[in-house]
């Protein structure tokens, strides 16, 4: 049902950015891909989502950290109605030690990005009569954990862009959303692992069992495809009414 349409998805040769991607393809979205890298296997990857699902799909690189390529990767991308903003990444330190490149780092990757992506994008939208906009936020978005003082303030600061960009929009047929994700298992949360076996000084299976799955009440990892899945249901028509707010997929974190 999302034929024709185009979605913009950063941060999207990995992870849960890819597994949303995928996932939109399915639903028919041609598909813009982005990271920061510009590896043939990015192409490539373009190039095999299109193949498999039947839609057009590019690799954009884009870097961001920096205003103006997010800016720069909706202008490129030629049409954007569905903006998933993903693009994220993780530190762990105790505030008084984490360095102030890394809280830059978070706040512009997972944060700021967001602002720019959707303030080129929504013209667009506006244009074509009709958009959507994901933002990938996170448990951390609604609580917070030690030691995540860049990622949750960032998570927390998308949940509230989320509203804003929903009220703006709210009497046209645009709507924006955030999906709050526990943990996923993805490069991202695996190289959070060997961080965490040094902070609490346990081993890999403790720190999984322990720590990350800890507070997520199903004592399972939730999944790419969840995500997407999630992600597409938000893009239907059942879900034109539904803005401004955050759709928990975390396994019951947020009940505790
Ligand atoms: P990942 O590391 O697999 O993917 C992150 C993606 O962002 C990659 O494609 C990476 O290339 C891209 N990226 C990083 N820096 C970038 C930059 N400067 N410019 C453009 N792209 C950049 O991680 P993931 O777990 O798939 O995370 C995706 C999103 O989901 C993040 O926003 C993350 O905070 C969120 N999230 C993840 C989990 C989880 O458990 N994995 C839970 C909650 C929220």
């Amino acid at each position: 049902f999302l034929t024709g349409k185009t979605a913009v998805v950063t941060g999207s040769n990995s992870g849960i950015g890819l597994g949303v991607a995928r996932q939109l393809a399915r639903a028919g979205a041609n598909l813009v891909l982005n990271s920061f890298t510009d590896r043939d296997e990015d192409h490539a990857l373009a190039d095999r989502l299109a193949a498999e699902h039947g839609v057009s799909a590019r690799y954009i690189k884009a870097d961001m950290s920096r205003p103006d390529e997010c800016r720069a990767l909706v202008e490129q991308a030629g049409q954007c109605d569905i903006l998933v903003n993903n693009a994220g990444i993780q530190f762990v330190s105790p505030i008084p030690d984490f360095p102030v490149e890394k809280w830059d780092a978070i706040i512009a990757i997972n944060l700021s990005s967001a602002f720019h992506t959707t303030a080129a994008a929504l013209p667009d939208m506006r244009k074509a009569g009709w958009g959507r906009v994901v933002n990938i936020a996170s448990a951390h978005g609604l609580t917070a954990s030690p030691f995540k003082s860049a990622y949750v303030a960032a998570k927390h600061g998308i949940v509230g862009l989320t509203k804003v960009t929903a009220l703006e929009t709210a009497q046209e047929p645009i709507t924006c959303n955030a999906i709050c994700p526990g943990y996923v298992l993805t490069p991202l949360v695996e190289a959070q692992i060997p961080d965490t076996m040094k902070e609490y000084g346990m081993s890999r299976e403790e720190v999984i069992k322990k720590v990350m799955l800890e507070r997520q009440p199903s004592k399972e990892f939730a999944t790419v495809e969840e995500m997407g899945d999630t992600a597409v249901f938000l893009c239907s028509q059942a879900a034109a009414q539904i803005t401004g707010t955050t759709i928990s997929v975390d396994g019951g974190w947020t009940a505790l």
